[in-house]
């Protein structure tokens, strides 16, 4: 999908220039960041800013049109983080260069998206060395 120019700034000025669910900064990832329905629109959701969010390839790809997920522990049904209305240290926290999940919705959406497989985790290690990612 092709974003106006003023809502893709504005989507990424907000954002600060990071992914939203994984906090990669765009300067770091080989794509740019994308705009995501957090609400995906086969599920009601539209394309007003409230409901939008800037997220990387992999998180967006991972993500898809997808808004809950079966949690792994207790198999009910959770939906996911919504970076809109939820915040972003409730229901995750940085430890070293994983993303370990606070809460269900943290748990739900760190599983779909893949937060944590070896390839993200030692991307972080390095943009940590780097100082280019949130300690
Ligand atoms: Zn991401």
């Amino acid at each position: 999908m092709t974003w106006p120019e003023a809502i893709r700034k504005l989507v990424e000025s907000r954002a600060s220039g990071r992914c939203e669910y994984c906090l990669i900064d765009q300067g770091d990832t080989g794509f740019p960041h994308q705009i995501d329905h957090v609400i995906s629109r086969k599920h009601g959701g539209t394309s007003h800013a409230d409901n939008l969010a800037f997220a990387c390839y992999l998180c967006n790809c991972y993500k898809g049109s997808d808004i809950a997920s079966v949690h792994a522990g207790t198999g009910k049904l959770v939906r996911l983080f919504h970076p809109r209305q939820d915040g972003w240290a409730e229901h995750f926290r940085i430890a070293g260069a994983i993303i370990e999940p606070l809460t269900d919705i943290g748990a739900v959406t760190s599983r779909l998206l893949r937060f944590n497989i070896p390839a993200r985790v030692i991307e972080r290690q390095l943009l940590h060395a780097l100082n280019r990612y949130p300690n």
